[in-house]
């Protein structure tokens, strides 16, 4: 049987880590502070940021949450993010994605404050990844799945990683982390997406695959080489009659398949996704670390 890499488990960890630098914060007298901005009533998002500013709220961060009518204006969305840039007792700062269609986003992400991104989708965040500089933010969930292949003591060095999507959010920044030097890095990655033609051929050379693409199981047996590590970023929601609530979340791994072939596998729910929601934590402090000595020397 394979070993089950647990999210779950890593996630109560990275936020101990968090506890503590929060209570090491305090004795100097500083709240770090995030702010979740959500405009529009879509469940998901709505379902998502309320886990955000539980978790803040858990942890005795300082949490701010915009709840706006999708109605809401581009001037007015980006008069909110200049108040929030300004505002000393907030360290970072996330805008739900997907914002409403008449919302132009790359014009958000790029009016908020970089050192306060914690999403790290700022373009300054995604030339410092690329770049390799610490100091810049990293897209969470990208972060989470490294830290699960850090933290269940997969060798990434030399390993050929293939990641499957091509996403700001997940592929994209996924890639760069495997292939930046250090730990959960220098692997050789090769990164495929709806374009790529037989995409088996070329995951079955994987010795590690994260899969990111956003359809219910796609990921089978016939994908996988004997002994490979699987990542599944994905959540989809099928529908399950019978069940209480009506449906059931699945990755993009078809996981009872493909879990027997693997040396170790996430499973979805309790993989991935509460790697995203620690992380985003574990930015927002990073943010906090960073700003506050800017502010005391300013
Ligand atoms: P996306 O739709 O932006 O990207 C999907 C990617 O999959 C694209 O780059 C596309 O080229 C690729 N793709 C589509 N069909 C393909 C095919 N047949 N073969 C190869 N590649 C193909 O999605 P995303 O935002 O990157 O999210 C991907 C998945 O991860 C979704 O299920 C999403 O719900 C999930 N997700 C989970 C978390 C978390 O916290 N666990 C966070 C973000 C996204």
């Amino acid at each position: 049987m394979p070993t089950l890499i647990s999210g779950t488990a890593v996630a109560e960890k990275v936020l101990a880590e968090c506890k503590a630098e929060i209570a090491a914060f305090k004795a100097r007298g500083i709240t770090p502070g995030l702010a979740v901005v959500l405009i529009g009533d879509d469940p998901a998002s709505r379902a998502y940021v309320r886990s955000k500013d539980k978790k803040c709220k858990d942890l005795g961060l300082h949490s701010v949450k915009h709840e706006l009518p999708t109605t809401t204006t581009q001037a007015e969305l980006i008069a909110l993010v200049k108040q929030l840039n300004a505002d000393p007792a907030i360290h970072g700062i996330l805008v739900q994605s997907p914002p409403p269609k008449h919302i132009d986003e790359a014009e958000i992400v790029r009016t908020i404050d970089p050192a306060k991104d914690v999403d790290g989708f700022h373009p300054v965040n995604v030339a410092k990844l690329a770049l390799e500089d610490p100091t810049g933010f990293v897209p969470c969930t990208p972060l989470g799945c490294q830290r699960l292949l850090i933290d269940a003591g997969i060798e990434t060095a030399g390993a050929h990683a293939v990641v499957i999507g091509r996403s700001m959010i997940v592929g994209k920044p996924m890639a760069l982390l495997l292939m930046a030097k250090g730990p959960g890095g220098d692997a050789t990655v090769t990164v495929t997406h709806s374009r790529t033609r037989d995409l088996g051929s070329i995951t079955r050379q994987a010795d590690i695959i994260i899969a990111a693409i956003g359809r219910p199981e796609f990921l089978k047996a016939e994908h996988v080489k004997e002994g490979a590590v699987v990542i599944d970023v994905g959540i989809n929601r099928v529908e399950a009659p019978g069940t209480e609530k009506g449906y059931k979340l699945v990755g993009d791994v078809a996981f009872d398949e493909v879990a027997p072939k693997c040396r170790a596998i996430t499973p979805v729910p309790g993989g991935v996704g509460p790697m995203t929601i620690a992380l985003l934590m574990q930015n927002t402090l990073k943010a906090c670390r960073q700003i506050v000595p800017r502010l005391s020397q300013a």
